[in-house]
């Protein structure tokens, strides 16, 4: 089955808007490099576009109404966004769901330590790596620090062109025979993944008569000057490593944007713009950006939590229709486009696709009936009867689609948050951007698929 390229069918116009939809997409790659910092974005973005928050409607006791427009927030690290249709709530939401968590190296709650006058934090990988693609990086660390007292420290090091960055060192090629001939899996051992934070030792009139280790000591005055933060301090905190830079143009053409976390930030900011921009439709428009995608979208922040329920309900009861009964209706009756990253065809890898079934740069918004593997497992086969009403919505905005699995049948595979909303019984499908080197520290996207997806989610979301 034959598809168009997608930069055949945008006019000067809209060449333009992908232009301009990619460069502030960009921007928020490069402020959102974890799910807070995304979190964070996505409260300024929604309030500046008279978003209110929830909790305040609930604490004010305050009516809702068809056009109002709340934002929900848990723990800062997942959002969700109602603007309340005119239509029977029992009809339903549009649901553009993503995730804002991304593979990364997370500090361990004991990081810190020195060996051989060399200073190092230990850490623990976040989500499916390569774990030899983080190596001989420029590396820099996004995260908080809470403190006992309840104060957060926020922490960014490595982005500012005047800010040091970090590395994970590997071996030089010279000795390094015998780890050449090993599995790649096992080129690089998790637990080698220890970022080199440095290598000069505290002045010997400071340093305390019992303390050993001098680079250590030195790294603890640093934090306590900077940031005042204590060693014990790390034990709650939440410091991720991640590619230092920003997002790029790439390609001689600047066709694609090569950026760190674009699964599935791609598929968020792209959601959230569409979500900003809706006109009240009848049906109630939601947005939902989730964390812990990456590791099974479990805990508080995850998909699985009760958070979005929990949200609706409280939504239904500020407008005062809530019932058991019209949760229920209005969960059942829903409709989700359910987005993730597509694994784009790469002719350099060819074996791993299959070609009639498989996503390609430039032919617009990926759509997945099923993902999972080796005989659908633990994948969401969404519905024919929805697919069809799918297409139509696409086809009638002339929004560029493509069909796709990840990948030949027995290979691979890979979750996302569909099969969880669809526990409701509502409609749902897997939807997304390709990418080309998913998970790996810099990840490649066509910008005419960017713009595709926009499109895809505002005809989504204004059909009734
Ligand atoms: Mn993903
Ligand atoms: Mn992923």
């Amino acid at each position: 089955m034959e598809r168009k390229n997608a930069w055949t069918m945008y006019d000067e116009t809209q060449t333009e808007a992908v232009e301009a939809l990619c460069k502030d997409y960009c921007l928020f790659l490069d402020r959102g490099k974890t799910e807070r910092e995304c979190i964070k974005q996505t409260v300024e973005m929604a309030e500046k576009a008279g978003y209110v928050n929830l909790d305040t409607v609930i604490r004010e006791k305050k009516p809702l109404k068809a056009g109002d427009k709340v934002y929900r927030t848990c723990m800062g690290k997942s959002a969700v966004l109602f603007h309340i249709g005119s239509g029977d709530i029992e009809d339903g939401f549009n649901i553009l769901g993503a995730h804002i968590d991304s593979p990364r190296i997370d500090l361990k709650q004991n990081p810190l330590y020195e060996d051989t006058e060399l200073a190092y934090f230990d850490t623990h990988y976040y989500g499916g790596i390569k774990k030899y693609q983080w190596v001989t990086l420029p590396l820099a660390i996004h995260g908080v620090v809470a403190k006992k007292d309840g104060s957060i420290v926020d922490i960014t090091i490595g982005e500012k062109e005047e800010d040091p960055v970090f590395c994970i060192t590997d071996l030089l090629i010279h000795l390094a025979q015998k780890q050449m001939d090993k599995k790649g899996k096992e080129v690089i051992e998790g637990e080698d993944l220890n970022l080199l934070i440095g290598n000069k030792p505290l002045a010997k009139s400071e340093l305390k008569k019992e303390e050993k280790e001098a680079v250590k000591a030195n790294i603890l005055k640093l934090l306590k000057e900077k940031y005042n933060i204590e060693e014990e301090d790390f034990l709650s905190a939440e410091l991720e490593i991640v590619p230092a830079g920003k997002a790029r143009d790439c390609g001689l053409d600047s066709s694609m944007v090569m950026a760190y976390g674009q699964d599935d930030r791609v598929c968020a900011y792209t959601s959230l713009v569409s979500m900003l921009e809706s006109r009240t439709g009848k049906r109630t428009a939601c947005c939902l950006l989730v964390d812990k995608e990456e590791i099974g979208s479990v805990g508080a922040t995850g998909m699985q939590s009760k958070f979005f329920e929990n949200s609706a309900a409280e939504l239904l009861s500020a407008m005062g229709v809530f019932s058991e009964i019209t949760l229920r209706r209005a969960l059942a009756n829903s409709r989700m486009l359910s987005s993730d990253v597509s694994a784009a065809y790469d002719p350099i890898y060819a074996s791993a696709f299959e070609k009639k079934n498989a996503s390609y740069f430039a032919k617009g918004l990926v759509f997945n009936k099923f993902t999972g593997s080796r005989g659908k497992s633990g994948s969401n086969d969404a519905n024919a009867e929805y697919i069809a009403l799918v297409r139509d919505i696409m086809d009638s905005a002339h929004v560029p689609f493509q069909t796709a699995e990840l990948g030949k049948v027995d290979l691979g595979g890979g979750g996302t948050i569909a099969y969880i909303l669809s526990l409701y019984g509502m409609q749902v499908i897997d939807c997304g951007v390709a990418v080309m080197n998913m998970h790996a520290p810099w990840e490649v996207t066509s910008k005419a698929d960017i713009y595709a997806a926009k499109l895809g989610y505002d005809a989504f979301l204004a059909r009734g």
